[in-house]
Parts: structure tokens; sequence; C-alpha cells
């Protein structure tokens, strides 16, 4: 066993303060970035049609990227999950909150029943995600996107 001093232990105590503070601030920027790429995949993908109410043309503030299974009760793996993606406009996502009875049912008539409650499965795992995990999925998706933009050209 090895026996820290009192001051052994304050040093590192410190050091895993720091440790924990610059893993946040990492997570912050993956999160970030994580996101970035899902919106840029949702748009390349399935363009700037409204996905619930079919408006065309949308751009700028009026092109939103709207969840399925909203952010607020999605877990890491669903809230990302290009899966749960879907071009919106300012109306159905914001106003009438996701536009939840149209989204499931376009949803369930692209991706199917499987897909869905896969996706209602996945949100069960409410385990905190770790830096890797991160990486993991930002990794997935330069991976799709690339392979859009490849097919593209
Ligand atoms: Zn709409």
């Amino acid at each position: 066993m090895i026996v820290e001093s009192k001051d052994e232990i304050k040093v590192n105590l410190e050091k895993v303060k720091f440790t924990k503070k610059l893993e946040k601030k990492i997570i912050k920027k993956l999160k970030k970035r994580l996101w970035e790429l899902a919106k840029e995949y949702c748009r390349l993908k399935h363009g700037n049609i409204c996905f619930t109410c079919g408006k065309k043309g949308l751009k700028g503030g009026n092109w939103h990227t709207g969840h399925f299974i909203p952010k607020k009760i999605s877990s890491f793996i669903v809230d990302c999950n290009p899966s749960n993606l879907r071009p919106q406009c300012y109306n159905c996502n914001i106003n009438l909150g996701g536009n939840g009875s149209y989204f499931y049912r376009n949803l369930l008539k692209e991706i199917g029943e499987i897909c869905i409650n896969a996706l209602f499965l996945a949100n069960e795992d409410k385990s905190k995600p770790s830096m890797s995990d991160y990486i993991a999925y930002i990794n997935m998706y330069k991976g799709i996107i690339n392979e859009i933009k490849m097919s593209k050209k």
C-alpha cells in the first residue's frame, strides 16, 4: 500500500480537479463538433424540405434540424443519431414542438417500425458518454458525410 502525505494528497486532488475541468472543456468542444456534423449530414442527406409539413426551399433560420425523440428526453446515442434527425421548418420544430405526430408517421414510412423501436430501445441507455464515445460518433459522421460528398461528385 502506498501511503501519501497530506501534501501529496492535496497535490493529487488538484491534479484530479484540473483533469476533470479539462475533460469537461474538451467534451463541450466535442459535443459542439458532433452537432455541427450531425446537422451537416442531415442537410446533405435529406435536403431543404421540411420533413413534417413538406415546406420546400428551407434556408437560414428557417432550416432547422429537428429531433424525432426530443433532445430533452433523448440519450446520447439517440440525440445525434442520423435516424432521429430530419430537416424541419421553424414552425414545425419550434411552434409545433417538433410536430411529433407527423414526424412519427413520416419516419415510420421511411425507416420502418423496427428501426423506430431500435431508437426507443437505444434511448433507454442513459449512461454518460465518455470522450472516446464522442470521438467515435464524430468519426462515424465524418465517414458518412464523405460517402455522400463522394457520391455527388
Ligand atoms: Zn414544417
